[in-house]
């Protein structure tokens, strides 16, 4: 189906003066009248009031297709038998409810005269309230039910030209809608067309797949407010406009209007539950029409802002299209944040149906029976833990709908269930799963532009399941490379959950329940120019290098990286020499530490004097987090020999990688395989593919860098205010900001950090701490975390932390 283009021609418009209209009113259905023109886009309305009644004469559009019209002759016929109120609009002289004019140029016009039906449009009346929700459910019903008799049983003849037009291509249609996947593109705010890619997707896999199982009939399909005509009350009278009439699932006729009516409404779900609950006492609604309702009713939200928005690109001076379509844009934006299965079930509840989806277990009970049969050190977050059942971007909801934003999870890189992300996801395990022995495009495909992204020669890539795997991979690599054991890392390092990771961490194996480090490992300081053991900043910049003293940056660089040596020599003195020096550019566990500048440049050049290879460990900080580069370590100028990722790279599907150089591979490779039974599957491939394409077509590492200036210029005037916050560090969307009791001797403040995370998370902000003394408040959110987001964020810190750390309730 080609991409529609809104509405008809206007330009085929008939133009009939009102001297012309009169003569074809006499001439064909002998009816003189007063005549007044009535609005119409494409069409040519005129009212005309007689003697015996007030009648619409309707003369359509050239490109109006005969059938079509005679589908709505018989629709409105038989809606004037059923609807009190609805007078049957008179034949033509000959009899034809439908007559021909000549218009310009030999055009044929096709012309009606249909019922005038008293009373104000909604659009015009304004007001709507359940009143009008519950009569517009009962007009429906009644119109549904008669528009099922108007169609002809058997499709033969020239009554197969009525099923034709009901079932005819129609863009509009919701069950045609695949249009609208590609077109999503031309939506250029990245915020909104995630907005719409997800409506697509929830409607693909909620109403599309159920399509067959729902109740098909004729409907009028566009009861918008313009269509609607209400009485002083508020009460729906009328209904108008039967040009969208289509053959399709019944339900949509609710979704049309639903999404009309619950727009700038506060509760759109009671809009949709008093609509479909009084449709329900007249028609029955099936279950799976029920559940299908929400989604489709974004759906039409969806293709309107499409065609609206198409329709002002061939109109630009047209600025009322965009304006109009601004409370459809909100809706859709509320609608996702309602929890379906609550939303479901209220409209089952109106409809007088039991709920269908369970209540669930409450927190304490999951928390007990996950205890059960779950080891002991898995640890919980919060002292009551948190329940979330859906993530949007970089919002989180629990299961009474309630909204977390987002600020710890740098996993989910480009926001929770990204729709490109899942519908890739979708795609390829619809389709296939498979292992590297195989040939595969994505895994050619991704490694192109996974490489693509590193500087020369970092060139091969590796991929595995997980940032420990990735390291391990990296350890072996460096082993085989330089036929060497030992391993330099950095204090306070967390670089994977094996065995031999948590012998180099330090964070581990120093930390409670550690048995220290074996013979192969030897630990350099952390870098921490703030409260680690070379200060900068404090003072005059003498002492650099001193111990405890403060001094410039190039100096408490060099100081810390002096170490790289010493641990180098310490590892050869037992035999062991570095085969790599292992470090994080942005020291995350060490309390979201940045460097001091040439810091890691010196600490590569020294491990190299000393025969080890540099592995950059940027499984927590890659891809774009730091905002001025896609990787940590070139923010800090530094060239690795191998680099691993993690997290970020699959929004949350396991994956990893390691990227290295061609020789280091080769050294790897003396006839033994390397097997990985999923790394490089085609699943995960497809997934990082379109992470990476949402990365650059949503521009989110200059988003990561404005936001994350936002944040640390909005943290540092309110430390000025608040005294608690010792140091404000990051880069980009990689923040920390540190927790003290007493500035001078920044002595750390762990406790006022954990009231805060409590009482953040109580006004629906997620944050953490982290940090040898856990009074680092952690910031990494998803990247798309924008402006509004990170206001909101201030916000709420600003307001918890009078409460909770200033001691002084807020205003
Ligand atoms: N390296 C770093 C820097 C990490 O932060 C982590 C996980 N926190 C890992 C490696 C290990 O990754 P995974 O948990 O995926 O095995």
């Amino acid at each position: 189906m080609r991409p529609p283009v809104p509405g008809s021609d206007p330009s085929t418009a008939p133009l009939l003066e009102e001297a012309g209209a009169a003569a074809l009113l006499a001439d064909r259905w002998q009816l003189r009248g007063e005549l007044q023109r009535l609005p119409s886009y494409q069409d040519l309305n005129y009212r005309v009031r007689s003697a015996d009644g007030t009648w619409v004469l309707k003369v359509a559009n050239a490109a109006e297709d005969r059938a079509q019209l005679e589908l709505q002759q018989r629709a409105l016929t038989a809606l004037a038998r059923e609807l009190p109120g609805v007078a049957p609009a008179p034949r033509a002289a000959d009899g034809e409810d439908i007559v021909e004019v000549q218009g310009e140029g030999g055009a044929v016009h096709l012309a009606r005269l249909l019922s005038f039906l008293p009373g104000d449009t909604l659009a015009r009346a304004g007001h709507a309230g359940p009143t009008t929700w519950r009569s517009l459910g009962r007009l429906l019903a009644r119109v549904d039910r008669t528009l099922a008799e108007v169609l002809p049983a058997e499709a033969a003849g020239t009554e197969a030209a009525l099923h034709e037009a009901a079932d005819r291509p129609f863009h509009w249609d919701l069950a045609q809608a695949e249009w609208t996947h590609a077109a999503s593109a031309e939506i250029q705010d990245p915020a909104r067309r995630r907005l719409l890619e997800r409506a697509l997707l929830q409607f693909r896999g909620q109403v599309t797949r159920m399509l067959g199982r729902l109740p098909r009939a004729l409907i009028h399909h566009d009861a918008n407010d313009h269509n609607l005509l209400v009485d002083d009350r508020g009460e729906v009278t009328g209904l108008i406009d039967f040009g969208d009439m289509i053959r399709t699932a019944r339900v949509f006729e609710l979704a049309v209007a639903g999404a009309y009516l619950a727009m700038e409404q506060v509760d759109p779900v009671a809009v949709l539950s008093e609509l479909a609950g009084a449709y329900h006492e007249t028609e029955a609604l099936s279950g799976d029409e029920i559940s299908v309702l929400l989604p489709a009713t974004a759906m039409r939200l969806a293709v309107s802002v499409l065609m609206s928005t198409r329709r002002a690109r061939l109109d630009p001076g047209n600025d009322y299209i965009l304006v109009s379509q601004a409370p459809a844009w909100r809706l859709l934006e509320e609608l996702d944040g309602v929890s379906p299965a609550a939303a479901e079930d209220r409209v089952r509840e109106a409809c007088g149906l039991n709920p269908r989806h369970e209540a669930g277990l409450d927190p304490a009970e999951v928390l007990d029976r996950r205890r059960r049969h779950t080891g002991p050190s898995l640890s919980l977050s919060y002292r009551q833990p948190l329940a979330v059942v859906r993530g949007r971007g970089c919002w989180l909801f629990d299961k009474s709908g309630r909204a977390y934003l987002d600020g710890v999870n740098n996993v989910c890189h480009v926001g929770h269930c990204h729709p490109r992300v899942v519908a890739a996801a979708q795609e390829q395990i619809a389709r296939l799963n498979t292992n590297t022995r195989y040939l595969h495009d994505h895994l050619a495909r991704y490694g192109e532009r996974l490489a693509a992204m590193f500087p020369d020669p970092l060139e091969v890539v590796y991929l595995v399941n997980s940032g420990s795997e990735a390291n391990e991979l990296a350890l072996r690599l460096a082993r085989a490379a330089t036929g060497r054991r030992g391993v330099v890392a950095v204090e306070h390092g967390y670089h994977g959950n094996t065995g031999a990771l948590i012998d180099l961490s330090s964070y581990k194996h120093a930390g409670p329940g550690g048995r220290g480090a074996p013979d192969w490992v030897a630990t350099v300081p952390c870098p921490d120019p703030y409260r680690g053991r070379y200060r900068s900043g404090e003072g005059s910049g003498e002492g650099g290098g001193e111990p405890g003293g403060g001094g410039g940056a190039t100096a408490v660089a060099a100081s810390y990286a002096a170490h790289v040596d010493e641990a180098a020599a310490a590892l050869a003195g037992r035999g062991l020499p570095p085969a790599a020096f292992l470090a994080e550019p942005l020291i995350g566990c060490g309390g979201q530490i940045v460097p001091p500048a040439g810091w890691l440049v010196d600490c590569f050049a020294r491990a190299r004097a000393a025969g080890a290879l540099c592995i950059a460990d940027e499984v927590q900080i890659g891809f774009g987090r730091v905002g001025s580069h896609w990787w940590g370590f070139e923010a800090q100028g530094a060239l690795p020999d191998i680099v691993t990722l993690g997290k970020p790279i699959g929004n949350g599907h396991p994956m990893a990688a390691v990227v290295t150089t061609r020789a280091i591979a080769e050294a790897f490779d003396p006839g033994m395989e390397y097997f990985n039974t999923f790394g490089g599957n085609p699943v995960s491939c497809a997934i990082g593919l379109a992470v990476l394409d949402v990365l650059e077509e949503e521009g989110l590492r200059d988003q990561a860098a404005a936001t994350g200036q936002l944040l640390l210029d909005g943290f540092r005037e309110l430390a000025e205010r608040h005294p608690v916050l010792g140091d404000v560090r990051g880069q980009g969307l990689y923040l920390g900001v540190e927790f003290v009791r007493d500035r001078d001797r920044r002595e750390p403040a762990p406790e006022e950090l954990a009231a805060l995370l409590e009482a953040a998370r109580a006004d629906g902000l997620l944050l953490s701490a982290d940090g040898p003394d856990h009074n680092v408040l952690k910031l990494k959110p998803p990247l798309v975390f924008g402006e509004a987001e990170a206001r909101l964020l201030l916000a709420v810190v600003e307001r918890q932390l009078t409460t909770a750390c200033d001691g002084t309730p807020a205003s």
